[in-house]
């Protein structure tokens, strides 16, 4: 199982973090014939009975909660028939509100992100929101109390808004370390997902993902999905300690 992880799809935005509408129905379509897409909360279910990951399926994430997935994921997402998790940045949902200050390739025109209103209304359409962080800093910077303070935060105002509890985690940029990871647990999450650009040892705070970028033709997508993934036996392992797990290092080109 692959669990992908995308950011924004916009025509306008000239950015590896921006599918183009028109690639990612090719590619919506693709894995609703050919893979089975899980819930994320299904699929993690799904690894702690088996303790492994089933071939074939995949899971389909989206980081920073851009306004352009109202506008064009959705519709696909809808046609298609296809579950989907977006990781929020909570700040971001305040009334002051957070101007998108966290992407390396920002276009030409300011980045919006959804309102309080698109969120609901994708819940309602059968969309899953998850946190990513309360304002999209670099977590492996802050100190252990803030890095608690700052998930907490968010998890509690996501899980107020949504009227529901918010238990899964996105680390902006991917980027962990065991006091991030540490922080994630006592924050409240009980998983939490990574986009390493190497190999990394994978744990229920680092859930590796594959990032799908701007560019990403219909084969690479079908690499990316295909490419062995978490080389799990049990799911002791994902709970244990220090294991090496060797797996290919990915290029990516961009992460948000
Ligand atoms: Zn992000």
């Amino acid at each position: 199982m692959t669990i992908l992880c995308y950011h924004s799809v916009d025509p306008r935005w000239e950015s590896p973090l921006a599918v183009e509408p028109a690639a990612f129905e090719r590619q919506a379509s693709w894995l609703r014939r050919s893979r089975r897409i899980l819930p994320l909360a299904e699929a993690l279910l799904r690894l702690d009975a088996t303790g492994r990951l089933p071939r074939g399926e995949a899971v389909l994430t989206f980081d920073d909660g851009f306004t352009e997935l109202h506008t064009y994921a959705l519709p696909v997402l809808t046609r298609e028939r296809l579950p989907a998790t977006v990781f929020l940045v909570a700040q971001t949902l305040t009334p002051a509100g957070q101007a998108v200050d966290w992407v390396d390739t920002p276009g030409t025109e300011p980045l919006t992100t959804l309102t309080r209103d698109q969120v609901l209304e994708m819940q309602d359409a059968g969309v899953d929101f998850q946190s990513h962080s309360w304002a999209h800093r670099d977590l492996t910077q802050l100190s252990t109390a803030e890095c608690v303070q700052d998930l907490r935060d968010s998890r509690e105002m996501l899980s107020e808004l949504l009227g529901r509890s918010v238990t899964l985690l996105a680390y902006p940029r991917g980027l962990h370390d065991r006091h991030v990871r540490e922080a994630a647990a006592q924050a409240g999450y009980t998983h939490s997902f990574a986009l390493p650009e190497r190999a990394e040892e994978p744990g229920d705070h680092a859930i590796p993902r594959v990032g799908i970028y701007r560019g990403n033709g219909l084969l690479t997508v079908r690499m990316k999905v295909a490419r062995p993934y978490l080389p799990l036996r049990t799911s002791e392992r994902l709970n244990g300690g220090a294991r090496r797990v060797k797996r290919l290092a990915r290029r990516v080109t961009s992460r948000g």
